[in-house]
């Protein structure tokens, strides 16, 4: 974590906001800002305000995010930098997530559930870890709060399709059967009153 006491706000990129009071990692400029990133950021700020930053097992341990299948919430957890692999193929990995037999991850689901819209299932565990300099590096970093909304926003945009704007076509057809209906009923109140009319 950066020992900045200011930065830029994680979701208008404001310069020289303050910490979030509780994990004291995350910067927001303003109140406005907290509360429209607290979906996701509340996953895990109390996570992270308890963390032990002194209970490192050795210097090559970096503070990673896992999410787990069957965990509703992230973690921080200790990984040793020579587990971590120095480059990952994404894409490629991240469609076996569908076809492997592994349960849906639930970690990333509570992300996704903060948003409307249709996202890839993501399946099985995931660990998000920090590197440092251009890849392939075999240099660690730990992750923060502040990566924590970039992995979500990562999360929250790929294969994200927009909810369907338009209303199903059988809908529509719903639609016109009671306006129909409506001006049926109309005629015949209409009739109603011209025969009581004479
Ligand atoms: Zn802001
Ligand atoms: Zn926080």
């Amino acid at each position: 974590m950066s020992s900045a006491s200011l930065g830029p706000c994680i979701v208008c990129e404001k310069q020289d906001s303050p910490r979030c009071l509780r994990c004291n990692s995350a910067f927001y400029c303003s109140k406005t800002c907290q509360r429209i990133d607290w979906p996701v950021h509340g996953l895990l700020c109390g996570s992270f305000a308890t963390f032990n930053a002194s209970s490192r097992p050795t210097e090559e341990h970096f503070r990673t995010i896992v999410f787990l299948p069957n965990n509703k919430e992230p973690q921080f957890r200790w990984i040793h930098c020579k587990w971590l692999p120095i480059s990952v193929s994404r894409h490629s990995r991240a469609y076996t997530f569908l076809v492997d037999g592994s349960a849906r991850n639930k970690s990333v689901a509570s992300i996704i559930a903060t948003q409307q819209g249709d996202y890839h299932d993501w399946r099985g565990p995931i660990t998000a870890y920090g590197k440092l300099g251009p890849e392939p590096s075999r240099l660690c970093r730990d992750l923060d709060m502040n990566d924590f909304r970039h992995i979500a926003d990562y999360f929250l945009s790929y294969g994200h399709r927009l909810p369907q704007l338009t209303p199903p076509a059988q809908q529509v057809a719903a639609e016109r059967v009671v306006f129909s209906m409506t001006i049926l009923a109309v005629i015949v109140v209409a009739a109603v009153a011209i025969l009581l009319c004479y």
